[in-house]
């Protein structure tokens, strides 16, 4: 076993990385330190759980394809529960299988158009849409086309007697012109002559327009067969299998959150990736075995899985000649490390330091306003 970390960390490491840490070398000081120290396990634990899990669909409708459409590589399914789709190659791939039912494929006429081409919807075949005959004047916008009658004389309602005028070039657009409505000189708009509005010149006035949808040809190609008017309808179910990971929340104890940020990519980890069926590793920590095995249970549609394991062995040591450290003993590749964070003691003390060091400054602040 040269070079692998034991797991865990016996007792006789954990003093002997301490007492190296400390540049302690004599023995005398090793057994002290060994009757002192009080040693708490605390391995870290990373450990996810990757699912494949299956569900089998039949399509509610008969599928659709314009023809002719290829199915040859589809799989045939008689029964689609008992199909057998294959082993799971690996947990974390997703996989979608299209199948088709036996004898389910055929060719048929496409039930949405004639020939492949369909009446415009926008149109309804009439290959002429409405758009409006009249649009606001460019030159007042419609806002006061006439100082005397505002453009409602006449029909007595704005366009309703007149013809709106063509749009054209206007010389002098700030002179005032004859209205058309009141008949008053001077008062009209010179764009509009008085009405406000004036022929739309897409148009020209009629209400109508070639439909943009289609051409103006009433009809379209149709979407459902491509134009082909030919259909290969089927069938059909689906197998779907995909990965579902979870990540399993080490239970405490748990060392200071500096300690397992530091370990994060320091350290001997140890990593087993478990397949199906096999136990769970034998170095694993009691504690952590059960929380791992409670988040075993088989879920629903699950056919396969595998647990990721990754533990790294870990104790906290304290020593009572070194009151204001807490030294943390973990496995590295070659041999036990030691990293160390302020006891509890002294960052209460620190604190304390913090808290009336504020004090002071708001006494301060007080005293010289
Ligand atoms: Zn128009
Ligand atoms: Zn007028
Ligand atoms: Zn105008
Ligand atoms: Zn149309
Ligand atoms: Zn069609």
């Amino acid at each position: 076993m040269t070079g692998v970390p034991t797991d865990p960390l016996t007792d006789d490491e954990i003093i002997a990385a301490v007492a190296a840490h400390l540049g302690l070398h004599d023995a005398s000081d090793r057994l002290r330190l060994a009757g002192t120290a009080r040693i708490t396990r605390q391995p870290l634990l990373d450990c996810t759980i990757t699912r494949c899990v299956e569900s089998r669909v039949e399509s509610g409708a008969e599928e659709k394809r314009p023809a002719p459409y290829d199915l040859s590589d589809r799989p045939v399914y008689d029964d689609l529960d008992a199909y057998d789709p294959g082993p799971v190659k690996s947990v974390h791939r997703h996989r979608t299988l299209r199948l088709v039912l036996r004898d389910s494929a055929r060719e048929a006429d496409c039930t949405e158009c004639r020939h492949g081409r369909r009446q415009c919807p926008n149109c309804r075949g009439r290959g002429r849409q409405e758009c409006p005959p009249s649009q606001p004047c460019t030159l007042c916008r419609g806002m006061n086309p006439c100082t005397a009658c505002e453009g409602k004389a006449g029909g007595g309602r704005r366009g309703t007697s007149v013809e709106p005028p063509v749009p054209r070039k206007v010389r002098q657009p700030h002179v005032r012109i004859g209205c058309d409505l009141c008949g008053q000189e001077g008062t009209a708009c010179p764009g509009c002559r008085g009405r406000g509005r004036m022929r739309h010149e897409e148009c020209d006035g009629t209400g109508e327009t070639g439909c943009g949808s289609c051409g103006g040809k009433g009809n379209e190609e149709c979407v459902l067969c491509k134009g082909r008017g030919r259909l290969t309808v089927w069938q059909g179910a689906t197998i779907v299998r995909a990965p579902v990971t979870e990540s399993v929340d080490p239970p405490p104890p748990h060392p200071p959150w500096l300690v397992r940020r530091r370990l994060r990519n320091r350290g001997a980890w140890r990593a087993w990736v478990v397949a199906d069926g096999d136990g769970l590793p034998a170095g694993l920590a009691s504690h952590h075995r059960r929380a791992v095995e409670r988040r075993l249970v088989r879920r629903k549609g699950e056919i396969a899985r595998e647990v990721s394991v990754r533990h790294l062995p870990l104790a906290r040591v304290e020593l009572d000649e070194l009151p204001a450290r807490v030294l943390h003993v973990y496995a590295g590749h070659a041999e036990p490390q030691v990293m160390w964070v302020p006891s509890r003691r002294v960052l209460a003390r620190a604190s304390a330091a913090a808290a009336g060091c504020a004090t002071a400054v708001a006494l301060l602040l007080a005293a010289l306003r």
